[in-house]
């Protein structure tokens, strides 16, 4: 493609985006195709030839847009918001425009300054002290499994310089809650903790980690003759975002050398307003800490944030200095290769950058409040309407509800509860994720899409009671 046509399809595909986001509330919010459908529409073999830009938009328009999930619809409650602010979107085209690849300091200056910039911001932002280092990743999953790899190496004093983990006399133990996101056992195996090291602590009834469990559990493993490595504690949790309590839980991690990892992934977008703050009280005395522009806030995905307050440690467990790699530069610059797994970096400050900077910071404090206010409104009219009940304490915006009509054993109401949500969603007029909390399925409601305002919440409590009463007939 030459720029000329480059420039008259950019025009065309900036259309095309502009005029989807203008009229996506008329799409039904779920795709609407069956599995398979949208693959079985194109060639099984390459295109020998080359096509048309006009004829790959088309199909795009055509055959793609129905099978896709609207995650920027204001009917969207489903896992999370993943919100794309427009700025940011355009922050994005930029950074595959230029396409820099950060190898290190000289092959993108502009690339390195800037996402030292933006995390510095975001450090400010929500309220951390200056002793934290930010780098951007991927997603949090990354950013959790690097942070168990320092967990590691910290508590073995660099296994990885000897035999590694399989020549450490005492199996290394980490401590998540049984509210932990997937991705944080995931990390804790690729990192070769082993399944039978991964323990599970308990929950109170706000679904937070129990610190006295978490206590008794190190105890218990320090009697097995096990080393106890690291703790991750959620600000947060995926299906409820329940709250460990930061604060106790570092007090214990301290008391027995573990490394504290905070997975804020979901919630840490509302540390920027000031009166969330005290949900991760305590946030100072743990090592790392996890949080996700690419959901609430409005960068685009792909952008995680994943600060240390060692970076020297980090880098010690991270760092490869081939020769062809080295420059001048390197002592009075940063070379974030050594911050994390890949040795190719994206420009993904860029789309960060362009977020803050068109949107500043007190109308991203705005959004959050709203969404916030949002979850209370919705909870107060669940709950004052029996049979309907929220089930779990509303920290910030997503309420889990069910709708429990009198003589149902725990078997039928699973299968209610699946069935209303199934329902609704097939309809197309919003879209929401069940999930299992402690013994029963929960109608998750996750609210903070770009686009929900408070009619959007009106019409969903309505599309909820209409979505029960079939079954009630
Ligand atoms: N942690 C929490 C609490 C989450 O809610 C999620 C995503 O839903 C993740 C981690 C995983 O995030 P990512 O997709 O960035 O790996």
């Amino acid at each position: 493609m030459t720029p000329e046509e480059f420039r008259q399809y950019g025009y065309r595909v900036i259309d095309f985006i502009a005029d989807y986001r203008a009229r996506i509330a008329g799409y039904p919010v779920r795709a609407t195709t069956a599995p398979g459908a949208i693959r079985e529409q194109f060639a099984a073999s390459p295109p020998a030839q080359p096509e048309s830009f006009a004829s790959i938009l088309e199909d795009v328009v055509a055959k793609l847009l129905p099978g896709c999930t609207h995650w920027q619809h204001p009917m969207f409650f489903g896992y999370f918001p993943a919100n794309a602010e427009l700025a940011s979107v355009l922050g994005d085209f930029l950074s595959s425009g230029l396409a820099q690849l950060g190898l290190n300091w000289q092959a993108s200056p502009a690339l390195t300054e800037v996402e030292e910039l933006v995390c510095d911001w975001m450090r400010q932002m929500v309220g951390l002290s200056d002793a934290w280092h930010g780098v951007i990743h991927d997603t949090a999953s990354t950013a959790t499994l690097i942070a168990l790899l320092c967990a590691r190496e910290r508590t073995t004093n660099f296994s990885l310089a000897r035999g590694g983990l399989q020549a450490e006399d005492q199996p290394l133990t980490v401590y998540v809650s049984t509210q932990s996101h997937s991705s944080v056992e995931k990390a804790a195996l690729l990192a070769g903790f082993g399944r039978q090291n991964v323990r599970t602590i308990a929950v109170d009834e706000a679904l937070a980690m129990n610190p006295q469990a978490l206590e008794q559990a190190i105890q218990a493993d320090l009697v097995a003759g096990k080393k106890p490595c690291a703790v991750v504690a959620t600000t947060g949790t995926t299906a409820s975002t329940a709250i460990d309590p930061i604060r106790d839980i570092a007090t214990v991690a301290q008391r027995y050398q573990l490394f504290l990892h905070v997975d804020a992934a979901m919630a840490g977008s509302a540390m920027i307003v000031p009166e969330c703050r005290h949900l991760w009280d305590g946030i100072e005395a743990a090592d790392s800490v996890v949080l996700n522009p690419h959901k609430w806030l409005g960068a685009v995905f792909d952008c995680s944030l994943f600060y240390v307050r060692d970076p020297q440690h980090l880098i010690r467990v991270m760092s490869t200095s081939p020769s062809y790699l080295r420059t001048p530069a390197d002592e009075q610059t940063t070379n974030y290769r050594d911050w994390g797994i890949a040795l190719g970096r994206r420009f993904r400050a860029l789309k960060l950058w362009c977020l803050l900077r068109a949107e500043g910071v007190e109308r991203l404090q705005v959004r959050i409040r709203r969404d916030i206010a949002n979850a209370q409104w919705l909870a107060q009219q669940i709950a004052a309407t029996p049979p309907w009940q929220v089930v779990a304490p509303v920290p910030l915006q997503t309420v889990c509800v069910i709708h429990q009509p009198p003589g149902l054993t725990a078997e039928q109401l699973d299968t209610h509860t699946l069935a209303w949500v199934e329902r609704l969603n097939a309809s197309g007029i919003a879209f929401l994720t069940p999930a299992r909390l402690g013994h029963r399925w929960v109608a998750r409601i996750s609210i903070g899409a770009l686009a929900t305002e408070r009619r959007h919440l009106e019409q969903l409590w309505s599309a909820l009671q209409k979505a029960v009463a079939t079954d009630l007939l």
